[in-house]
């Protein structure tokens, strides 16, 4: 039971006189809403849509950001290490400085930074200098509300739809992220590993023993690989963000989806790769980044998963 909730029918079983005003208002308000989008799913589902656009903009912050953060961090920890004194840098966190264009430096208002919109309305270019905007900001923001809206519509009311829009929301900015910099955050695979733990206390996707597992074996899967691969070849095939990213997959879903995640990432990384050697002609020692692709499984399993699955152990049994 949520916090309101509890709150709500404390203060619901107490004299009226007991009750403190902004409360008496407020969790009845809370209440109503949720029991809103309880009894009628497609209010349930444009919430999460609008929800998933506006936290498609932060993403496209954290996207932008983070590996810049973290450049600045391992920055300052050689400077320490030197023994230098740490230049003095202006302020950098997801919130500081204010989002501008990087091209004129004007100042992007709340009406601009509307999630789609606001990009259709300035038909992709800057007010101050009429620079192109990049078309990825719309794609993130459009693929993060179109996620969370399935998600909702797929799950229903209730802790799964939240679970999943957090899954979404992390898997989504590691995709860019890897894509752009070849780098899977500790910052994000981390926490989504402890979520993923956490959520399946109560067995929302599923038991606690198959998430323990699911993080242990996850990890220790793609660290065998890596190894593997070194000794035969003595170079490094992934990093250890892909453990820690498939772990995080483990810890959500269960051990029992890792084959589905890891078969449907390796199929479309060797279509993807092989289509990318193939159009650029540059040989095989292009890096390409695994973690959009686990994501993607991720995302696959996440869904469809348990048909999937439940699909082929039919197949195998069928005589
Ligand atoms: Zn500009």
């Amino acid at each position: 039971m949520c916090r309101c909730a509890a709150h709500y029918i404390k203060h619901a079983a107490q004299p009226r006189q007991n009750l403190c005003p902004l409360s008496s208002v407020l969790c009845p308000l809370m209440m109503s809403f949720l029991e809103l989008l309880q009894t009628f799913p497609a209010a349930f589902i444009g919430v999460c849509l609008i929800l998933g656009l506006m936290v498609g903009s932060f993403l496209n912050v954290v996207i932008h950001r983070l590996p810049k953060m973290m450049e600045l961090g391992w920055r300052q920890q050689c400077a320490e290490l030197r023994g230098e004194e740490p230049a003095a840098a202006p302020t950098y966190n997801l919130v500081v400085p204010r989002s501008a264009c990087p091209h004129c430096n004007h100042a992007i208002s709340a009406w601009d930074n509307i999630p789609v919109v606001s990009y259709l309305l300035l038909r992709g270019k800057c007010k101050g200098c009429g620079a192109a905007i990049s078309p990825r900001y719309p794609i993130i923001e459009a693929t993060s509300g179109l996620l969370c809206a399935y998600a909702a519509w797929h799950f229903g009311f209730g802790w799964a739809a939240g679970g999943a829009l957090l899954l979404i929301w992390g898997l989504l900015a590691l995709t860019a992220i890897d894509f752009d910099t070849q780098l899977l955050p500790d910052d994000i695979t981390l926490p989504l590993l402890w979520a993923g733990l956490l959520f399946n206390l109560s067995g929302t996707f599923t038991d606690l023993h198959g998430a323990v597992l699911g993080a242990v074996f996850g990890y220790l899967a793609l660290w065998s690989v890596y190894w593997l691969f070194k000794l035969a070849t003595g170079k490094e095939g992934m990093g250890y963000g892909d453990f820690k990213l498939l772990a995080a997959l483990g810890a959500w879903l269960g051990w029992q989806m890792l084959p589905l995640i890891i078969l449907s990432s390796s199929l479309v990384g060797a279509v993807v790769g092989i289509t990318l050697i193939v159009a650029t002609k540059q040989g095989r020692n292009i890096p390409i980044p695994f973690g959009p692709y686990l994501a993607g499984g991720g995302l696959i399993a996440l869904f469809w998963g348990q048909t999937l699955t439940q699909g082929y152990l039919q197949l195998l049994a069928a005589p």
